[in-house]
């Protein structure tokens, strides 16, 4: 059940997070250490952590609402949740002017984590026509460099690619092509059937970075900025091969250096930043070519850095390989804050319809406990992953999007039911 949001300072009484700028972190792993050692509550020795709630707009209030059910379904020794909820996004801005009201702003920077459902509507636009997107705010204020996304294939059932996921798997030989390890599917370290990769996007700067600029009418013309920074780079680029690190080791640079300049010079800054990971291989793929490879092999690939918009974009495919906007968990990590939110928007055409999958949601609360990094929340992580297994087992138990009949609430319940 939702706390409702009580005064501020009563919701972070207990918690003395507080990271230390410049703090250097590594990613899901991307926190300070120590850290929770500060949060034990003397008197119950009980840990607490305290997670701002952000439901926001459309199906995000319906899938943010299961995510927290499964939270208070697990057992934990020693740890508890406390859930602060805030109205943010278009309703809120249809209520006070304001999709990202201070009181929130200020809880984000201050609680443990944030668990954020989906903000903006189609409907709802400033003045200028554009639509509110407080979460790109999110990133940009609290410096969210890192946008993790991972893509895991649970069930042959849910996947469009007919070689993936089933029995017989897809044989490297198959994919063979002169030219590097990447497209000889040489790299593969798991069974070839599978598809478990993650996507790092930057999520600060690139071609989202033009987003608050205007344009001229007049001019004839609009332009927008692809922002490159080396510190920008560096710190998205060094929290790609510590992923790598923790996974296959294996880190493939998506961009477009046979193009742009600022493409150029972000493939130079991961050159530099690979040196400190010699255990890591690396790749190379032109953003064109990485949508193709995507679609034809994905179990080629372990993790993925791009900047922001060609990630927006790739993140979206890599979503439709293992069963849609439904199934894509996301994390936008920085070095003093991380939010936690499904990869999909508000998606207003099955709103208030109790059908939205809440999957996506309930892998990026199970992200959040992971990043929480405290035993008891990494083991929580393991049972949830276990429990959406085991039920996507029975190709039965899916919402509409995957060809299902259950509702949002079912096939929550199912989870809670498997945990
Ligand atoms: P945004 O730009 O805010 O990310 P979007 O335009 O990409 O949003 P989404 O809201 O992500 O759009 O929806 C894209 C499609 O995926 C829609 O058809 C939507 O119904 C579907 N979809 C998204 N999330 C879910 C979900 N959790 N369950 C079922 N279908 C979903």
């Amino acid at each position: 059940m939702f706390t409702c949001a009580p005064v501020l300072s009563s919701i972070l009484a207990d918690s003395a997070h507080v990271v230390p700028p410049g703090t250097t972190v590594g990613v899901s792993g991307c926190r300070p250490e120590p850290y929770y050692p500060t949060m034990t509550t003397p008197q119950q020795g009980t840990l607490t952590f305290d997670i701002a709630v952000l439901p926001g707009d459309g199906i995000g209030v319906d899938v943010t609402r299961e995510a927290v059910r499964v939270l208070e379904a697990l057992p934990f020794d020693g740890v508890k949740f406390a859930f602060h909820e805030f109205s943010v996004g278009a309703g809120e801005y249809q209520r006070s002017g304001n999709p990202l009201p201070a009181d929130a702003l200020d809880a984000c920077a201050r609680a443990d984590a944030v668990l954020l459902g989906a903000m903006g509507l189609p409907t709802v636009r400033w003045p200028d026509g554009k639509e509110m997107t407080p979460q790109l705010d999110l990133r940009e204020k609290f410096e969210l460099y890192c946008g993790l996304r991972p893509i895991r294939l649970y069930h042959g059932h849910d996947t469009p690619l007919k070689r993936y996921g089933r029995s017989g798997g897809f044989p490297a030989a198959e994919c063979a092509e002169s030219g590097s390890d990447l497209k000889a599917g040489r790299l593969e370290s798991r069974p070839s059937e599978t598809i478990d990769f993650v996507i790092v996007r930057e999520s600060t700067e690139g071609l989202f970075s033009a987003r608050l600029s205007r344009s001229d009418p007049a001019k004839g013309e609009a332009c927008d900025v692809m922002r490159i920074t080396r510190s920008g780079a560096e710190r998205v680029c060094r929290a790609a091969f510590q992923q790598a690190m923790k996974r296959r080791k294996h880190c493939t640079l998506v961009d477009k250096a046979n193009v742009l300049p600022s493409m150029v010079f972000f493939r130079s800054v991961f050159d530099s930043v690979a040196k400190e990971f010699p255990e890591v291989k690396t790749d190379r793929v032109y953003v064109d070519a990485a949508a193709l490879y995507l679609v034809q092999r994905p179990h080629t690939f372990d993790v993925l850095v791009t900047e922001n918009m060609f990630g927006d974009i790739l993140s979206d495919l890599a979503a439709g390989l293992v069963g849609g906007m439904g199934m894509a968990p996301s994390a936008d990590i920085g070095d003093g804050c991380a939010v936690f939110q499904p990869s999909h928007g508000s998606a207003p055409d099955i709103a208030g319809k109790g059908i939205a999958n809440p999957i996506a949601t309930i892998l990026s609360a199970a992200l959040m406990l992971e990043w929480l990094d405290h035993p008891e929340t990494v083991k929580a992580a393991q049972r949830i992953h276990r429990a959406v297994e085991g039920v996507l087992a029975n190709p039965a138990d899916r919402t509409p999007d995957l060809g299902g009949t259950l509702t949002t609430t079912q096939m929550a319940d199912k989870i809670i039911k498997a945990l």
